[in-house]
């Protein structure tokens, strides 16, 4: 037996573990500190009352003969993924259901769709970045090259032209820098894989946070992008479904073998999601469904207003905030000096930018996945210390 020798290029997976140990030493030390977290990338509402009832409803089903499901198909069932193009037509946006492949989540989605290439594939991945586009990368060998995100693009990188990439990976609202491509620019990168034969994995996790109408929430809505891009969805962030479990991907036709590929390989080693997650993923389409989440991410967007005219009013550079639940702020030289600081001065937690990436050292970021009350405190105290 021998072991797949592209693990020893992974990193240790510290950045979490690290501010957990961190946090706890603190409160070893000061047991009678109130810590106020803005630091997780988990939702901290409910699910809301439709989706709830819906997966009652469907357990229900399950308890009998007559209703009984057993495998579903392949790409989902139908209610779901008619309800997932009716969701894009809303939008302008024109797919067909066999273009809809429903999962367990954007992130299985996200490493799975990497069986489809070859080993030699150039992959482009933002830096600072969401960890698993590079870890599953070096899992199966391939070579990486940096988009480098940085103040000067306000973290919205654009293709290097003499750089020649096969996969693409865009991530937009952005985590971890709560940026946000604008048309032009996403137009920049579809232009760009067209012209180069490559194919853009979009990463649309937290599309549901874009209310500003200048923005695009899916690729799609750049014209060509149906004939470059895979879009990765999920209800984790937008209905708070990161411990229920689903998503769903856009594989469009026009991209050649790629749907077809993606059939053969979730029909091999994925047996699709339960019919119960699938009825409580319907309800959140649903009319009900729609406004109770859309409650819940206002609750996010008012805790992320609220840090971004924190920060405005005391002069600090950042992005975020605005159609995103992260903020993503300029702190100075050493991202965890600055963690440790805020800890013990302020006790409040959030995530160091070094983690991210190396473009990543200097910054910070603080999540909204808290409620407003410790929000406000945590505001109150970032002012005493900055
Ligand atoms: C949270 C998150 C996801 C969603 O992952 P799930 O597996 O659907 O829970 C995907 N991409 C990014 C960038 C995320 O932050």
């Amino acid at each position: 037996m021998r072991l797949n020798k592209n693990f020893d290029l992974l990193k240790d997976n510290y950045l979490f573990a690290e501010v957990e140990n961190r946090v706890a030493a603190y409160k070893a030390a000061h047991p009678e500190k109130d810590i106020i977290k803005l630091g997780i990338g988990d939702v901290t509402l409910p699910l809301c009352s439709v989706v709830v009832d819906a997966g009652m409803r469907a357990a229900h089903e399950m308890g009998e003969k007559e209703t009984f499901h057993g495998y579903g198909p392949y790409r989902g069932y139908t209610f779901l993924t008619q309800a997932i193009v009716a969701y894009y037509v809303e939008r302008g946006i024109k797919i067909k259901e066999s273009e809809v492949f429903v999962s367990d989540g954007a992130k299985s989605d996200i490493g799975n769709f990497l069986d489809l290439f070859d080993e030699d594939c150039v992959v482009s991945v933002p830096d600072p970045v969401y960890p698993v586009y590079v870890d599953t990368n070096l899992m199966q060998g391939r070579k990486i090259v940096y988009a480098n995100a940085t103040r000067e693009n306000d973290f919205l990188p654009l293709p290097d032209e003499s750089v020649k990439a096969d996969l693409i990976y865009i991530c937009s609202p952005n985590n971890p820098t709560g940026a946000v491509y604008d048309r032009e620019r996403l137009k920049k990168w579809v232009d760009y894989a067209r012209a180069c034969d490559a194919v853009i994995l979009f990463d649309a996790a937290y599309e549901y946070f874009v209310s500003d109408p200048e923005l695009p929430r899916s690729i799609y809505e750049i014209p060509g992008a149906d004939r470059c891009a895979v879009e990765f969805c999920s209800l984790s962030k937008t209905a708070g479904f990161t411990g229920t479990r689903c998503g769903y991907c856009i594989v469009p036709h026009k991209l050649g073998k790629l749907n077809g590929l993606w059939l053969r390989r979730q029909s091999t080693k994925f047996n699709g999601v339960s019919y119960i997650v699938q009825r409580m993923a319907e309800a959140v389409f649903s009319p009900e469904g729609r406004a109770q989440i859309a409650g819940n991410v206002a609750v996010y967007k008012k805790n992320a207003a609220l840090i971004s005219d924190t920060l405005k009013e005391m002069g600090v550079y950042h992005t975020g905030g605005v159609n995103s639940p992260y903020i993503w702020l300029h702190c100075g030289t050493d991202s965890w000096a600055f963690f440790d600081r805020l800890l013990a001065d302020a006790n409040v937690v959030g995530t160091p930018g070094a983690g991210f990436g190396k473009n990543g050292e200097g910054f910070f970021r603080l999540t909204a996945f808290n409620d407003y009350e410790h929000t406000q405190e945590a505001m109150r105290r970032l002012k005493k210390i900055l």
